[in-house]
This record gives structure tokens, sequence and C-alpha cells, in this order.
């Protein structure tokens, strides 16, 4: 997808601060974070919202398993963290490339919403 802005990070055609890569996901900072560690987690294959993955693919899994390297990384495993993703419009997606947000480093409000 030549236009969506996490597929142009993804090929490094806009600049991000990289928090986690492997060969299937890529973890950045959230350029407007929303708590003090607010990192975005994207598959590195372009899928639109959550709706469009395929559950018996691994895509899931590995934005799982990046989020748990991304915890350790920013030092938010043990006091504890809130991943979310936004689907569709009432969700409140505004990126349509899958992404998992993963949002820690201070006590966060009871509602989602
Ligand atoms: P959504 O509302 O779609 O779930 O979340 C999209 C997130 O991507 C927002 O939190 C927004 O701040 C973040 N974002 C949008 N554009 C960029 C960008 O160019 N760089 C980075 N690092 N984050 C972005
Ligand atoms: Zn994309």
């Amino acid at each position: 997808m030549t236009d969506c802005i996490f597929c142009k990070i993804i090929r490094g055609e806009i600049p991000c601060a990289k928090v986690y890569e492997d060969d299937a996901v890529l973890a950045f900072d959230d350029i407007h974070p929303m708590a003090p560690v607010h990192v975005v987690i994207i598959p590195k294959t372009h899928v639109a919202t959550l709706l469009d993955v395929d559950a018996k693919d691994a895509t899931v899994g590995r934005l799982i398993a990046a989020a748990q390297d991304v915890a350790r990384i920013k030092n938010v495993a043990a006091g504890g963290f809130r991943t979310v993703v936004n689907c569709n419009a009432d969700g409140g997606q505004v990126v349509f490339h899958l992404h998992m947000h993963l949002l820690g480093g201070r006590k966060l409000e009871d509602q989602l919403g």
C-alpha cells in the first residue's frame, strides 16, 4: 500500500524512533504519546484493520510476542501496561494499517473510552 503512512515508515520513507524490529514486526514511539511509554507495534505486511486479520496466520501472535519484548525494553513489564487495538471509526482508528498501542509508565485510568 504505497500511500499508507505506516507502510512508508516500514520502507524508511518517514523516520521513526524505532523501539523493536524483527522480520515480521516493527515497533516505534507514537508521535503523539498518551502516556510516558506509548509504542505503536505494526506488522510489516499491510493489513488494514483487525477485521482483516486471518486469525489462522501468525500475525497476531507475532504482535503479541513483540509487545512482550517492547514492555521489557521500555521497563514497564513489571509495573504493568495496556495494549489497545482500535478498529474502524467508532473504535477510534485513524491509521488503516493494523497496529497495537502499548501504553505504560503511569497508572492508567480505568475507563477505556
Ligand atoms: P489509531 O488512532 O489509528 O489507533 O492510532 C494511530 C496512531 O499513530 C496515533 O496514536 C498517532 O499518534 C500515531 N501516528 C500517526 N502518524 C504517525 C507517524 O507518522 N509517526 C508516528 N511515530 N506515529 C504516528
Ligand atoms: Zn500499510
